[in-house]
């Protein structure tokens, strides 16, 4: 008999779920908003962190054709994982070197050419013409794309060039009244209408919700496909795709005046009841999370009360105060740190960052399971 029995690493093991299901809704509801303008789906960094392979497998099911990715990488896997008839662009654009350019051939990727030395090389490696490429033009981000004019004094060669989208991106579409949106949006109508023939994109996901719909032919949106609110300040329109339970490893009672954690930078004022669950911030709760006498921090769904962390959040674990749970809480009881109550976009206010940080940085450690 083994003396490390797989079970005991179950019972003790933080069980994150991604809902498939929510995410296809999420990527149906916005294809309906725009149609009839495409909808692609941006699954860099491992589909934010909740698994490229599944949510793409997914999408493509749901009859989503285009997917946007960062690195060559990560192009190569999705060939392999959703065949032939996918449309794979690289945003990252071309980095000189041999076996990028071997990459993008031999896994039909399409690279997006962001600057006038990755025209060069395309247009010198033999691939264009025969291979789909996108000119991304910066409107106003100053971290890739080529200038305006730059992209206008290419548009003769575009079918040399082999390219099959013009696009941009938003520097503030979450914040609809920033200005910038709109002279973004008239700089890039000016570039798309020298490139006539080709399909044009501009929106993110919170570019699909802008008052001008700047949804030309095709919108890239990731955060909100992962359940992330894509209007913030008003009601998340989307569905919750991940949620993150961890079970109580330990409860104990500790006095008026006892600390909690590193530091003690949490007293109870109060004769208080305390979990410890088994996720720190090597499992990405961030340290920013911690609690203390003088800020609170995050917080975790106890019998469906929200219960706050006590202290510091450390590496593997983190302390939550469960005196106001509804009901005495035992070891092996399941806590709720992510999901439909508590939210990517909550979590992400309360550490002092975006959910964007909140997902990319879910752990490894946890059992995923994936629903639908
Ligand atoms: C990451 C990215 C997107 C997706 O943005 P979201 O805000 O997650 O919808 C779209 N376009 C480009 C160029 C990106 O880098």
């Amino acid at each position: 008999m083994s003396l490390f029995p797989s079970v005991e690493a179950c019972l003790s093991q933080a069980e994150l779920i991604v809902d498939l299901g929510a995410l296809v809704d999420n990527w149906r509801k916005l294809a309906a908003r725009i149609a009839p303008a495409a909808c692609a789906a941006v699954v860099k960094a491992d589909a934010y962190g909740v698994g490229a392979d599944e949510a793409s497998r997914a999408l493509l099911g749901a009859g989503c054709r285009v997917f946007f990715v960062a690195h060559p990488s990560e192009g190569a896997r999705l060939r392999a994982v959703l065949g032939a008839d996918a449309v794979i662009y690289v945003l990252n654009g071309l980095i000189e070197g041999e076996g990028r350019l071997a990459a993008y051939a031999a896994h039909a990727l399409r690279p997006v050419l962001g600057s006038l030395s990755d025209v060069r090389l395309w247009s010198a490696s033999g691939l264009a013409g025969q291979h789909g490429a996108a000119l991304h033009v910066d409107t106003g981000m100053n971290r890739l794309g080529l200038h305006r004019d730059e992209a206008l004094a290419l548009a003769p060669q575009a079918r040399a060039l082999g390219l099959d989208l013009v696009m941009s991106h938003f520097v503030s579409s979450e914040a609809p009244d920033d200005p910038i949106n709109a002279r973004q949006i008239a700089d890039f109508e000016a570039v798309r209408a020298a490139f006539a023939g080709l399909a044009a994109s501009m929106a993110n996901s919170a570019g699909l919700f802008l008052p001008q719909r700047p949804f030309h032919d095709l919108a890239r949106p990731g955060y909100a496909l992962y359940g992330g609110n894509p209007t913030p300040g008003a009601p998340n329109p989307m569905r919750a795709v991940v949620t993150l339970r961890a079970p109580i490893i330990q409860t104990r009672e500790i006095g008026v005046g006892e600390s909690v954690g590193y530091n003690a930078t949490w007293r109870a004022k109060r004769p208080s009841r305390l979990a410890a669950i088994g996720i720190g911030y090597a499992d990405g709760l961030p340290r920013a999370l911690m609690g203390t006498d003088a800020h609170s921090g995050g917080e975790a769904l106890v019998g469906g009360v929200r219960c706050p962390f006590v202290g510091r959040v450390s590496m593997d674990l983190t302390v939550i105060d469960v005196t106001d749970a509804p009901a005495p809480v035992r070891p092996g009881d399941l806590v709720e740190l992510l999901g439909a109550a508590i939210t990517v976009d909550d979590v992400a206010a309360r550490a002092g960052t975006i959910g964007y940080e909140i997902l990319t940085s879910l752990g490894r450690r946890y059992a995923r399971t994936y629903r639908n």
